[in-house]
């Protein structure tokens, strides 16, 4: 095997369900990945927690890391920032860790650039009024925020093709093992071995 890890790129349209599907990817236990946590310039939303679901920072200390290029990717995403942070993505690959990023498809497009071998994952909503649904019902956007996010989500997924493998998110746990399955196969891809 070789040495270094696998970069898991997990990305699709904002409301999707990548949290929802990278958290139980994560609470089964035994996952093998090392979750990497975004840096955003985003509120915290209720319940979310400084350092756990992301390091929340101000605008000037998110531009003071870009200018620094301590950001593997970055990107404006409905009014804020978003980066996955380099160092720690460099030194767990190198560890022969597995990283997991979940990001918006501006950044994985970047991320790409820079590590063409990574494993691209693109997770679809079975329709764009099912993830319309699944933003409203989440209660937590404005209306304005909501067709935003929609804008946004009708971008993206034109852009699927640009994925190595997509993923259907009808149900998280069938979603779940889609993921887990596709991640295994790539270990043993013949390059890989
Ligand atoms: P939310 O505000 O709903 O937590 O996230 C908004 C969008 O930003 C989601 O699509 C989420 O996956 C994406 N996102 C989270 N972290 C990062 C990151 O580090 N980089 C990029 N480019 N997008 C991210």
């Amino acid at each position: 095997m070789k040495e270094k890890g696998l970069l898991i790129v997990l990305s699709g349209p904002s409301g999707v369900g990548k949290g929802t599907v990278r958290k139980a990817i994560f609470s089964k236990g035994g996952t093998k990945f090392e979750y990497s946590i975004s840096m955003t310039t985003r509120k915290p939303r209720e319940g979310e927690v400084d350092g756990v679901d992301y390091f929340f920072k101000s605008k000037e200390e998110f531009e003071a890391l870009i200018k620094q290029d301590k950001l593997l990717e970055y990107a404006e995403y409905v009014g804020n920032y978003y980066g996955t942070p380099i160092d720690y993505v460099k030194e767990t690959l190198d560890s022969g860790k597995d990283v997991f990023l979940e990001i918006e498809v501006q950044g994985a497009k970047q991320v790409r650039e820079k590590f063409p071998d990574g494993l691209f994952i693109f997770l679809a909503p079975p329709s764009l009024s099912e993830l319309q649904t699944r933003i409203t019902t989440r209660g937590t956007e404005s209306d304005d925020l909501i067709n935003n996010r929609m804008k946004e989500a009708r971008k993206e997924i034109e852009l699927m093709r640009l994925y190595d493998y997509v993923v259907e998110n009808d149900q998280v746990e069938a979603a779940c093992e889609r993921i887990n399955a596709i991640v295994q196969a790539e270990h043993c891809r013949t390059e890989r071995v």
